[in-house]
């Protein structure tokens, strides 16, 4: 086995074999487009980032800035300490995966496998092993004899997988990497690649427009938005701590309220012309505020009926739709002021209300989030 292939990985790193990476005021601007605006973040030893946001958002630039394949205008991307902005492409220590695989369809299973360690001028007595291992590393053992061709979606996209990891690198990088995948295959491969990466240690940043999928990977998610980052921080801080309206609403569904709190006798309230939205007690008064309601969090009631005694939140509205989607009913609500509320309610249990219904939305104060610094 080779030097570059064994033991703390290329670098001779010790303890994680995982990069840290830095990425400290990255701008990239495409004429009048800040494809990137100065983004700051740090990723640890080991660490499953996720950048998440919508198309157009910033993700890809970002990626293949630390890849090398584009520059950046400004800032700076440091790999364990060294800036490695002038460093080129094929010098960094970095695995990728694309979305579309790019295998090379000419060359076998194996020798696709084998590339990263020809570029790293591994010796070729080495690398049959290392392929080798790289494959059942994937699930796909004794399939370095075929061509990429007959191999479906999901066992071309774990070819690829096993290449960008062949050579060890301290740092992989993947660009919706299951987006052309089926949803089960891409729940799979999701916990498939999150189990591997875990087992080498590897960093990991990962491109992803699906919220579920960077849910359920990610150790921390970078949301991004309109080049910015809006958001870095755990899946449960994102989800019950969004930071912003464009965090709350791009992660998961919300009821989102706005206005002013207002203490009434012992509770804070938010003042709104029609229902009452209560808001836990230590939130400082005589400002504007909003509020996330997620709404798995809210009960239906008939209106009319007795209401709980409870110190709870209280919303009229109509009822406009009931869907039913399998473990749960997604209940579509237009409240006083026209706006859509939902309602997210177990599918087992029977609704207490049909569409074209008056009913009362309720909520306790705790399960409401406030987006901090709201003006
Ligand atoms: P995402 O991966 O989140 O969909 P991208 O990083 O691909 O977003 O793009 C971010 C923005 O930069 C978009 O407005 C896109 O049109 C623009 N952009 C990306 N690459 C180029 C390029 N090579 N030339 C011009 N504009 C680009
Ligand atoms: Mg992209």
């Amino acid at each position: 086995m080779t030097e570059t292939a064994t033991q703390a990985g290329p670098t001779g790193r010790e303890g994680s074999p995982g990069a840290r990476v830095e990425l400290a005021g990255i701008v990239k601007r495409y004429g009048d487009v800040r494809a990137v605006d100065d983004v700051s973040l740090t990723v640890e030893p080991g660490q499953f980032l996720t950048l998440l946001g919508a198309s157009g958002s910033g993700k890809t630039t970002l990626l293949r800035i630390v890849a090398g394949f584009v520059d950046a205008d400004e800032g700076r991307v440091v790999v364990d300490g060294r800036d490695i902005s002038q460093v080129p492409v094929h010098r960094r220590e970095i695995g990728m995966v694309f979305q579309n695989y790019a295998l090379f369809p000419h060359l076998s299973v194996a020798a696709n496998v084998a590339f990263p360690l020809e570029m790293r001028r591994v010796r070729r007595r080495d690398r049959a092993d290392l392929v080798e291992r790289a494959l059942e590393a994937v699930q796909l053992g004794g399939y370095g004899g075929r061509s990429p061709k007959e191999l479906s979606g999901g066992q071309q996209q774990r070819v690829a997988l096993a290449r960008a990891i062949v050579a060890r690198p301290p740092l992989l990088l993947m660009d919706e990497p299951l987006g052309a995948l089926d949803r089960r295959l891409r729940e799979a491969m999701q916990i498939e690649i999150r189990r591997l990466s875990r087992e080498l240690g590897l960093t990991v940043i990962n491109v992803t427009h699906d919220q579920e999928e960077a849910l359920t990977m990610s150790d921390r998610i970078a949301l991004l938005a309109g080049g910015r980052l809006v958001q870095h921080g755990t899946p449960e801080e994102l989800y019950g701590l969004p930071n912003s309206e464009v965090a709350a609403r791009f992660l998961g569904e919300s009821n989102l309220f706005r206005g002013r709190v207002e203490r009434d006798g012992t509770e804070s309230v938010l003042a709104l012309p029609y229902g009452r939205v209560l808001v836990p007690g230590d939130t400082p008064g005589e400002r504007e505020a909003v509020v996330v309601v997620r709404p798995s969090a809210i009960r239906i009631r008939p209106a009319g009926a007795e209401q709980s005694a409870a110190a709870v939140s209280r919303m009229p509205g109509v009822v406009s739709a009931d869907i039913y989607a399998g473990d749960s009913r997604k209940v579509l609500v237009e409240g006083a002021d026209g706006a859509e509320l939902v309602v997210r309610c177990e599918s087992g249990a029977p609704l207490p209300c049909s569409v074209g219904d008056e009913v009362v939305l309720e909520w306790d104060p705790g399960s409401c989030h406030i987006i901090s610094g709201a003006a």
